[in-house]
């Protein structure tokens, strides 16, 4: 006779997997270490909002967590991690022209890691722009599922492939990621998750725009 488990939450089990997966990355980063003689390293640059910013805080947790040390030079990371802002244009465009900065550092580190999530991920147009004129992006994710990000760092490495993973609307509510706080005496919580390229700024944004009866808000 089977037993089925019905008491078994669903998220416990996906945090459970990104732990094993940060784990093996632990490994291969020791390994890398021992090989190379040097620390691996990651750059993190965040542009968005105070909720971009508490993403970024769990992405730096996991990578810790994986073994990494933060670097402050993007030059010479191992991996270099965009989690970017879509409000407005001229931020998607600084995107774009650190991506090109990007591929020329990747020249001479072959082994470097490249990554792109946060709100411009989230639009079909910008993933099309990816794929046609920034090949050498590795990981591409977005605001739902960045708790992926051990499980995509290993799978890239592991197969070298391209991954595109972004989800159109919040499957599972992953606590507990490892967190590094930027502020030791302030802390943020979600009270959403993800982005529907529809936030409330960029809503007022357009409500000012109907009342100034401008064109554009700087
Ligand atoms: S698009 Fe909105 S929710 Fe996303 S980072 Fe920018 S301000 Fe924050």
């Amino acid at each position: 006779m089977s037993i089925t488990k019905t008491n078994e939450n669903p998220d416990s089990i996906v945090l459970e997997q990104q732990k094993e997966y940060m784990q093996k990355m632990k490994a291969h980063l020791s390994d890398l270490e021992q090989k190379t003689g040097k620390k691996q390293t990651y750059f993190l640059l965040t542009t968005g909002c105070q909720m971009n910013a508490h993403d970024s805080e769990k992405l730096a947790g996991m990578l810790q967590a994986m073994g990494f040390a933060e670097s402050s030079s993007e030059e010479k990371a191992d991996f270099v991690l965009y989690n970017t802002c879509c409000i407005r244009e001229n931020a998607e465009d600084k995107i774009y022209g650190r991506l090109g900065r990007l591929k020329y550092y990747k020249k001479q580190n072959p082994h470097m890691k490249i990554a792109i999530c946060g709100c411009m991920t989230q639009q079909d147009v910008v993933i099309e722009k990816l794929q046609k004129s920034y090949k050498y992006v590795d990981i591409v994710f977005g605001t739902f599922n960045l708790y992926k990000l051990p499980e995509l760092l290993y799978e890239s490495l592991e197969t070298n492939d391209t991954l595109f993973d972004i989800w159109k609307e919040q499957k599972e509510i992953v606590e507990d990621l490892p967190i590094v706080y930027e502020n030791p005496f302030q802390a943020s919580v979600n009270i959403m998750y993800g982005c529907d390229n529809f936030c409330s700024y960029k809503n007022k944004s357009a409500q000012m725009l109907e009342f100034t009866g401008f064109k554009a808000l700087a």
